[in-house]
Formats: structure tokens, sequence, C-alpha cells
């Protein structure tokens, strides 16, 4: 039996399982991070007994310790993560960042199967996007922050200077849900699909697509995230990319998470069984 941990910066999915079948899952809300973890001690304790602990974790992050890095989000930034729930529930944890995650439950179980050359996009509360080339997760020095890049940004047509505390105007400052609803004064969800925001909201994901398929050439781009369950998103960013391409090289083909919303959660059932190796 393995245990999993989706750890987001709005909300925690913590499932027990081998698989989409038999997940058992709870979620809650991401407060302090004593008392998030707590939580989720506590839902494993009151399972049957995990051999094993996966955390996909919302960033940015310190792979080698499992610690959170240099986030906003108040009381996590040095947060020792995976040492506070290895010490509390006594077994082993593996620990990577929620795309990672999701880009692995996808390729074991959802729209990502049998590929070697893949991407999971988040586009939510923030972005952020895992690589999957030659078989391999990608990293580098860190983990990619494929969220942070830089996109033309128009000011004329988009007056919003971008809400990234570190950046203002990189993707996800400009494409994030917070973003919209900064922008917008709604959240993405209440904006009518027929709204040009989804135009621009399109626009800026397609030139963000085309800049990471650029670099990577994969084979198919896995797209989840709050924002993106606009009806008719993924269509305008097809479009749009297929305008900027040119047809200069094959478009990777784009598409919405299977698992929906347990990517994360069972990408981290996939971590946990590396707790072997
Ligand atoms: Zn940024």
């Amino acid at each position: 039996m393995l245990g999993g941990i989706e750890a987001g910066g709005t909300k925690f999915i913590c499932g027990v399982g081998t698989g989409p079948d038999d997940l058992r899952t709870v979620q809650f809300p991401t407060t302090t991070p004593q008392a998030t973890v707590e939580q989720a001690v506590a839902f494993f304790r009151a399972q049957e007994p995990v051999d094993a602990v996966g955390i996909g974790s919302f960033g940015p992050v310190e792979l080698k310790t499992g610690h959170i890095a240099a986030t906003p989000k108040p009381g996590w930034r040095d947060f020792d993560f995976a040492g506070t729930v290895r010490r509390a529930l006594g077994v082993r944890v593996v620990f990577n960042t929620d795309v990672n995650a999701a880009a692995l439950g996808e390729e074991r179980w959802g729209a990502a199967q049998g590929l070697r050359d893949f991407m999971y996009v988040t586009v939510g509360t923030g972005i952020g996007a895992g690589a999957v080339a030659n078989g391999e997760l990608v990293y580098g020095l860190k983990h990619p922050e494929m969220g942070h890049v830089r996109i033309p940004h128009d000011l004329a047509r988009d007056p919003f200077p971008g809400c990234c505390p570190f950046h203002g105007d990189c993707l996800e400052g400009l494409a994030s849900g917070p973003a919209m609803q900064a922008r917008w004064g709604c959240p993405s969800s209440e904006l009518s699909p027929e709204l040009p925001a989804w135009d621009l909201e399109a626009h800026y994901l397609a030139l963000a697509v085309n800049n990471w398929a650029c670099v990577l050439s994969p084979q198919r781009i896995v797209m989840g995230g709050g924002v993106m369950r606009m009806p008719g998103l993924i269509e305008r960013i097809r479009t749009q990319w297929a305008s900027i391409l040119n047809g200069y090289m094959p478009a990777s083909e784009i598409v919405p998470p299977l698992l929906g919303g347990r990517s994360g959660v069972l990408g981290a059932l996939v971590l946990a069984e590396r707790a072997d190796s």
C-alpha cells in the first residue's frame, strides 16, 4: 500500500492505494505548514499502513533535501516538508514537484501512456510544467520553472502589469488564475467562454507552448489545472499556436489530463513506488 500527497498552494489532496481503482483520498485547504502536514499525517494514520509516501509539492522546492524554497506563501519558506512527514510516519518519503508528479501519473494511467517525450502543464493558482524527455523527467541545476518564462506582452492590448511577485509580467504573472482575476475582476471560472478574455489567455498560453515545444519537442502536451477547465480553451490554444508556428514544424498534440484532478495524487503514488530504488 502506498501513500501520496499532492501539495498545492491552495489545497492538499492525500491518497492511499495502489492506483486509480483503489485510491482513497481526502482533501483540505493549505494553511500553515504545521497544521496542514498534521492533517495529512492524521489521514495516513487512520488508513491501513503505507510502505512509503510520495509527495508532489508546490514550489519552488529543494529536491535533494525535500524543503520548500523561496515561496511567497507565508510560513512555508525553508519548511522541511519531506523530513516532517518522514519523522511523523516513520516511512520512506520520495519528494518531487507537483507537476513532475502529475506527469508521472498521466504517464502511468492517463493521457501520456507509452510516450517518451511529453509535458504536463498546470494553469491554475500558478503555472508550472513537468517535462519527460527521452523517457526521463527533465532536471537541471534545480527543477525547471517553465511557468516563469517571459513572453511578449503588448501593453496596448493588455495594460495589466502582471502579478508575479518576482517578475511582474512573466507567463504566470499574465496568465495564471490570480492574474485573470486581478485583470478582469472575477475568478476565471465566472468569465463566459465567449469573452475576449479567453482569446488573450489562449494567446499567452500558445506563446508559452511554442517556446516549450521549440526547446523540448514533446509529442504531447497535457494541459490541466483550474483555468484549463474552461470549455474551448484547448481548441483556442491549438488554433493560436498553429498560427504562431506558421507551418515551420508539426505541432505537438495538446490534450486535457485523463485523470482529471487526480493526476497529481496518483503521480505521488508512482513517486512512492520509487522509494526502493
Ligand atoms: Zn514569475
